[in-house]
């Protein structure tokens, strides 16, 4: 039956104060209680959105709806979404670009504090926001991922809009992959069929690297409430079906709401191999800054990277990793293997910074 004393009782004070030692700049007592404790007054925290690089306008618009009163998980989607949206964020949702066969293959997965509840969709094709196709997975049914069919059966049911994803850029791009591929192989990239120009020199077509590429993007609103998306269309010409860590609950994306989040971009075979975003996660609640969780799960990966085609001629890792993480109070902070920059959505503004790194250069 319910308490009919808007009092807490002493039981309820006690697991309150209990919860306060884990959240304790969220939760304060108010002016010393006349006959006892009776009251617990939360303080109003600074809500924050953090994000990689690419989501400047992703953590305004989250920051901005959760001002608005919306739930973070949904704030975080919402703004990540104009990054999918994109075409010319080749990393993420339409325009993204395609696996080894010319196809679009997307990943996400979102997490929402209270309910600590999770959705993710991996190797989803023809739909351009699988950070929404997550969220229906996580509030419309029991599962935690659905995968490729699967989920584009999922999604078609809940209406989402089939389209072509691939555009004429990331197409381009695929193709110069593929025709740069093998020189045993009949695909012949334009240049080599065609005399060499006046000049002498070879008319230069823009070098395609085999890119990463994501958006992670954490969101805590002043309730101390947390809620987070990883969204990717992963490593630029995959192995068709290859998933990454953006949708791995854990790996590319974790949080807990009494502690905090955290997310990844970059090379996703490592963070999975790290169990990354879940054990940053556990760093802060070991009492670790999120900046410190996140370089402990950077060295963590540096250490495990033990194959040489991995490793660079000095043995470090011949690859990046970022990660981006909040706290429960409000505190941010990233890392990386390399220097990067984050963006950072605060009541004071919107501001790229400086991730720290692990190490300050990369060699060949
Ligand atoms: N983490 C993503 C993946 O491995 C890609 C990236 O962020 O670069 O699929």
């Amino acid at each position: 039956m319910q308490n009919p004393d808007p009092q807490p009782t002493r039981r309820q004070f006690l697991s309150a104060l209990a919860a306060s030692s884990l959240a304790a700049p969220a939760v304060a007592m108010a002016s010393a209680p006349a006959r006892g404790p009776e009251l617990l007054v939360r303080k109003a925290l600074r809500p924050i959105a953090i994000s990689s690089g690419n989501g400047m306008k992703a953590v305004e618009l989250a920051l901005a709806q959760m001002q608005a009163g919306v739930r973070p998980v949904d704030a975080a989607v919402a703004g990540v979404n104009l990054v999918e949206n994109d075409p010319h964020d080749m990393s993420v949702g339409y325009g993204g670009r395609p696996n080894a066969d010319g196809i679009v293959e997307l990943d996400s997965c979102v997490m929402d504090g209270p309910t600590h509840l999770a959705g993710a969709v991996a190797s989803l094709r023809n739909i351009k926001n699988p950070s929404l196709v997550a969220l229906k997975v996580m509030r419309r049914t029991d599962h935690v991922l659905l995968v490729g069919e699967g989920a584009l059966r999922f999604a078609r049911l809940h209406g989402f809009k089939e389209e072509n994803i691939l555009t004429e850029e990331a197409r381009k791009a695929w193709l110069r992959w593929r025709e740069r591929l093998s020189t045993k192989d009949d695909w012949v990239p334009r240049k080599d069929n065609e005399l060499p120009p006046k000049n002498g020199k070879q008319h230069d077509e823009d070098e395609e690297e085999r890119e990463h590429g994501t958006i992670h993007l954490s969101a805590l609103n002043s309730a101390g409430t947390l809620g987070a998306v990883t969204t990717t269309s992963g490593l630029a010409y995959k192995i068709p079906g290859r998933v990454g860590d953006s949708p791995l609950i854990g790996c590319g994306m974790w949080l807990d709401n009494d502690i905090g989040s955290a997310g990844s971009t970059g090379r996703g075979e490592a963070v999975i191999l790290s169990n990354g975003s879940a054990q940053i996660v556990e760093q802060m609640r070991q009492g670790k800054s999120p900046t410190d969780a996140c370089l402990e799960l950077c060295k963590r990966i540096a250490h495990y990277t033990r194959i040489s085609r991995l490793l660079t001629e000095d043995g470090k890792p011949a690859f990046q990793v970022n990660f981006y993480a909040i706290n429960k109070k409000g505190e941010w902070g990233a890392a990386s293997l390399y220097p990067s920059r984050c963006s950072l959505a605060t009541e004071d503004g919107i501001e790229r910074k400086d991730m720290a790194a692990l190490y300050e250069r990369r060699s060949k």
